[in-house]
């Protein structure tokens, strides 16, 4: 079989979440803190946006970078928030599509991209698979975004430094002060930043400080998938400031080869997400983050995660996939931390399901602790 294959494929390997999940659907009703989606569905006002889109023939190929309303509305928010003038933005097919567009048009093979570990999976195997090399940044065990230590790693192969404020699988959310000296340490040099901001909306302690108020040179990516629990519609922003136009004119142009254009429909459903407001719903994941964080802390080295809806919790005896596979035999689903990370110390555990699951899963993480 192997003469068929590219040898790309042997530089990457099977989510480790995805095998959680493949595990979840062979077992009777585990607490299933896996996979990280929302546990309320797409609000029911833009369920209705998409359906009448749908009866209303919105169903063909829209411009490759999206339709032109709803990208000339987000550009009008970026401009209110950032500040920047002419904006150019990408409407994605999810944030997934938008990162593998983005290190399409960026990463060259041999080039260097800074990544904070622990870090999303998709970065490192997207970079891998294009033949750039991670230069991963122990953030452990604060979790913190430790700009010197990025300052250190900067060279003259450095293309990208990638981050995830809220972070998956942390949930650290990186103060302004910490954005600040990133921003200066990488005007330096120039330097790109490439900020992942889907999870902006799930900040429960602060308002969300975004690096693109301190920096130009940012590719700031936004997905829908959490924020509306849209995860299967596949949607998804990128924007860069006015300098950085031509990022999204290449990025565009991989995408017209490509995914063509993100799922049309659920286009029109995006406009109206944009004025939609989900406070509700980040109160409840506040209050989830509360009983989780409270239940287990005292059993558990952990830090108190600010935003997403994950917490990245120290294994006992460090050894992350003994602890996964002990919680498993206890129909508890987590993730081990080397899914995350270049250590395999500590584990995943996501909160979105309900209050009483996450108290039975809470009682027997303490038991097997
Ligand atoms: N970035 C981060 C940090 C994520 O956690 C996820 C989803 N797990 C994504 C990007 C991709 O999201 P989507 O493709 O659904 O927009």
């Amino acid at each position: 079989m192997k003469k068929y294959l590219a040898d790309r494929t042997a530089l990457i390997d099977a989510s480790g979440i995805r095998k959680i999940f493949n595990l979840a659907a062979s077992m009777k009703d585990p607490v299933n803190f896996s996979i990280g989606q929302p546990d309320f569905d797409v609000p029911e006002p833009l369920r209705q946006v998409a359906i009448d889109a749908i009866q209303h023939g919105k169903n063909k190929y829209t411009q490759t970078g999206g339709d032109p309303a709803l990208c000339a509305k987000i550009a009008g928010q970026i401009t209110a928030q950032f500040g920047w003038q002419n904006p150019s933005v990408l409407f994605a097919s999810g944030v997934s599509g938008g990162l593998l567009l983005a290190f399409m048009s960026l990463i060259n093979p041999g080039d260097e991209v800074i990544i904070p570990d622990p870090y999303f999976v998709m970065y490192k195997h997207l970079v891998n698979l294009l033949g750039g090399k991670c230069v991963f940044i122990d953030t452990y065990p604060d979790f913190r975004l430790h700009p010197e230590k990025i300052a250190d790693k900067i060279t003259n192969k450095t293309k990208l430094i990638v981050i995830n404020s809220p972070c998956n699988p942390t949930g650290s959310v990186y103060s302004p002060q910490e954005l600040k000296q990133l921003a200066e340490i990488a005007a330096k040099n120039e330097t790109l930043i490439l900020s992942d901001e889907i999870y902006e909306k799930f900040c429960y302690d602060s308002e969300y400080p975004s690096i693109a108020s301190f920096y130009p040179n940012t590719i700031i990516m936004k997905g829908f998938s959490k924020s509306y629990a849209m995860t299967g519609w596949r949607l998804a922003y990128v924007a860069v400031p006015e300098n950085l136009k031509s990022i999204i004119e290449e990025m565009t142009k991989i995408q017209q080869y490509t995914f063509v254009c993100a799922p049309s429909p659920f286009q029109q459903a995006a406009i109206a997400a944009l004025d939609y407001d989900i406070s509700d719903l980040i109160a409840g994941y506040k209050t989830k983050r509360d009983i989780m964080y409270e239940g287990l802390k005292d059993k558990f080295e952990m830090i108190k995660p600010a935003g997403a809806f994950y917490t990245f919790i120290k294994a006992p005896n460090g050894n992350g996939t003994a602890f996964v596979e002990k919680a498993i035999k206890n129909n508890v689903l987590i993730i081990p931390g080397k899914v995350f990370s270049e250590k395999d110390t500590h584990f995943r555990l996501c909160y979105t399901t309900t209050n009483d699951k996450i108290q039975k899963g809470i009682e027997i993480l303490r038991k097997i602790a």
